[in-house]
């Protein structure tokens, strides 16, 4: 009998991908998305799996919609996606970040402990948990101490710590994948990697001629989306759940990837790219650099894709829109 998995989020960046790796696995995938107001924007990444995934309309705050699709596939698999996913938005909209991050997440294992007690969930914490913590060999790991420094990264630690208690107390597979930045093509345009790379390929084509960004030295540790729903399906597979931590075990600064991005498409970042403190966070985290030692131990996880081949797939991606979408050439 094909194995059955219910994706929270799957209408994400990751939830896609996600989709994609369990259909190739043999699963039956099913899916919760929210309604928008113009239905074409709500699975526009999904969309070429269309009647090959069973979606229905739900909100992880609507626990009644949460139950009734737990109820009615019984998973063997849950993977809980869904978020407020950007730290800069949750400045903005704490209490929403709080409750959809938080208490969705508590909807989710609740509904799992009552309805599908014997499913594995995954959990998708985040490095945004860590704060500005650091370990003194400059990583941070599953151990180093959580403090976060935006309402995004409190909420992320509410449902990793909630994850955690319904695991010691109720004994349910549930697993936290701490997940270091992971990017894409199909990554949110208002993201800072896809911002980039979209507006450098836009400057190529004489479409814009300046990059506004916040903090240019600011340094993360970035993977590709499709190297992390990996990980996260080797977490749900193992003999007994924890609490594991994905990175590429690399850090770049933003302002490495304009120099490489711009060099790319033959231009000097110095050129077009300006700082703007308007794009700063109230409380800025300056540093990560995950050490995924555990994960690639356990399950021999690595990833495929390093940073430059990243970066190449989303520049070639705009690049390749773009044209299309403008019937344009690239300015000599
Ligand atoms: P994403 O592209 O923003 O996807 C988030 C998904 O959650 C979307 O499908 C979104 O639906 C859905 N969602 C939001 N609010 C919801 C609600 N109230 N009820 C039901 N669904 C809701 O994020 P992602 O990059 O794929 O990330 C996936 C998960 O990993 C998120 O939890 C994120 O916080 C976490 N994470 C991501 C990274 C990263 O670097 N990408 C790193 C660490 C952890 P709509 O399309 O309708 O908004």
């Amino acid at each position: 009998m094909k194995k059955k998995a219910i994706i929270f989020g799957i209408s994400g960046q990751d939830g896609s991908y996600l989709a994609e790796l369990l259909l190739e696995k043999d699963y039956e995938v099913f899916g919760l998305i929210r309604r928008h107001s113009v239905s074409e924007n709500q699975d526009t990444r999904i969309n070429h799996l269309s009647g090959i995934i069973s979606t229905s309309y739900g909100d992880v705050l609507d626990e009644n919609s949460v139950i009734k699709l737990i109820k009615s596939v019984d998973p063997d698999e849950v993977y809980n996606l869904a978020a407020q996913s950007q730290v800069g938005v949750s400045f903005e909209v704490p209490k929403f970040t709080l409750q959809v991050n938080g208490i969705g997440a508590f909807n989710i294992f609740e509904a799992c402990r009552r309805y599908a007690y014997k499913a594995r969930v995954y959990m998708a914490a985040s490095s945004e948990m860590f704060g500005n913590n650091i370990d003194s060999d400059g990583y941070q790991r599953e151990t180093t101490k959580m403090d976060p420094v935006s309402p995004y990264g409190c909420a992320k630690l509410m449902a990793y710590h909630i994850a955690k208690h319904y695991r010691r107390t109720y004994k349910m597979f549930i697993s936290n994948g701490i997940l270091m930045n992971h990017e894409s093509p199909r990554r949110g345009s208002n993201f800072v990697t896809q911002k980039v790379v979209k507006t450098a390929v836009e400057i190529k084509y004489g479409l814009k001629d300046k990059l506004i960004l916040g903090n240019l030295d600011s340094k993360r540790d970035w993977s590709h989306a499709k190297d992390m729903v990996r990980a996260m399906h080797m977490i749900l597979q193992h003999h007994e759940p924890g609490d594991f931590l994905a990175s590429s075990m690399e850090t770049h600064s933003i302002r490495d990837m304009c120099d490489y991005v711009f060099k790319k498409l033959d231009m000097n970042y110095q050129d077009y790219v300006a700082q703007d403190d308007k794009f700063l966070r109230p409380e800025e985290l300056d540093y990560l650099c995950g050490d995924s030692t555990k994960i690639r131990e356990t399950f021999g996880w690595q990833p495929e894709y390093d940073f430059e081949s990243l970066m190449d797939e989303m520049i070639d991606h705009w690049m390749e829109k773009l044209a299309n979408t403008h019937c344009l050439e690239i300015k000599p």
